[in-house]
């Protein structure tokens, strides 16, 4: 879908240097969307503090509106204008934070965030990342900036700047390209609540990173619901059926492969979970762009960041 006119031309990707990044940064100050890398997928980034601004976000992504965006800030600082921190929020963020980490917490009844980015929810989803690109553009333009993943609603998360020209080139002005997402999952979503926490999404900070800083076990799964509207189960979607846990190829089949299953492409040849985070969305956008009718995935272990993985791959699996 585009969206009104500009004088950059739509899809322009740009290397993420100093000229660049002030680019996005006027770009953004002016209520312009932005596509922008992050540790943990590129992000479509808009001052979370302009109606206008997120509505766009909304529209390029085909995104339905009772879905909350999450809101990047700078700091520590600058996410207590918008949360509620209480003690666990505080050793979270002072453990996690620069990183992929997102915290849900009660919105600040002042907060200077438009409505839609929180989709009318008494609660805020907030996370300071630790990409020096996405840090120069908080730090240059001061604003906090809501930003989901930079593809269209529903489809495979981008983790190089060529994604996001494919899924919406055609919708965002400028697209900075600092190369591969080093995580390549999107952030783990953590609810603080008075008595404890809990995951709403699984990524690349892991239960068991949390619970050793906190020492104590999260409470108690919820039914995902509105509370975790990513956790919609069909998600990262392909164009063609995906399959899991596959042991071998077949004709047609484009294999994804994982340790000793090697496959059309192996997401890591070693067996490192951390590696097959970083490549599992590559890979499966060049098995979808491929000539196979149909995707397979290798099994992988419900361990550490491999519990994220089998997340999404779960998601991806369901049309
Ligand atoms: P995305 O930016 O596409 O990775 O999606 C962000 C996700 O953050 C949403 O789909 C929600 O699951 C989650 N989120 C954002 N705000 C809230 C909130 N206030 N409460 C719970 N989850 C949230
Ligand atoms: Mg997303």
């Amino acid at each position: 879908m585009m969206f009104g006119s500009n004088t950059l031309g739509n899809g322009w990707v740009v290397p993420a240097d100093d000229a660049a990044i002030t680019a996005a940064t006027q770009l953004l100050m002016a209520g312009q969307i932005v596509a922008i890398p992050t540790e943990t997928v590129y992000g479509l980034a808009a001052d979370a503090q302009n109606a206008e601004a997120v509505a766009r976000i909304y529209a390029a992504k085909s995104r339905p509106d009772f879905n909350p965006l999450i809101v990047h800030v700078r700091d520590q600082k600058a996410a207590e204008k918008l949360g509620v921190f209480n003690a666990t929020a505080q050793a979270l963020a002072e453990a996690f934070w620069p990183g992929p980490l997102t915290l849900v917490l009660p919105l600040q009844p002042d907060a200077p965030i438009a409505r839609a980015v929180t989709a009318g929810l008494p609660t805020i989803a907030i996370r300071c990342p630790a990409h020096s690109v996405m840090q120069a553009l908080l730090l240059k333009s001061g604003l906090s900036l809501a930003a989901p993943s930079a593809n269209p609603s529903g489809s495979i998360s981008p983790t190089r700047a060529d994604h996001v020209l494919k899924g919406l080139g055609g919708a965002v002005p400028m697209i900075l390209d600092g190369g591969s997402c080093s995580a390549g999952l999107e952030s783990t979503i953590v609810a603080v609540r008075d008595n404890g926490w809990q995951i709403l999404r699984p990524g690349p900070v892991t239960s068991e990173d949390i619970e050793n800083v906190l020492g104590y076990a999260p409470l108690a799964a919820i039914n995902g619901f509105i509370e975790a509207p990513g956790q919609m189960a069909s998600h990262y979607a392909p164009s063609k059926p995906v399959r899991l846990n596959v042991m071998a190829s077949e004709p047609d089949v484009y294999l994804i492969g994982f340790g000793a299953i090697a496959g059309d492409d192996n997401l890591s040849a070693t067996g490192d979970l951390a590696q097959a985070a970083a490549h599992l969305f590559e890979a499966l956008h060049t098995a979808d762009a491929s000539a196979a009718v149909a995707i397979a995935v290798a099994p992988i272990p419900h361990e550490g960041i491999g519990i994220a993985i089998n997340d999404r791959l779960a998601r991806a699996a369901v049309r």
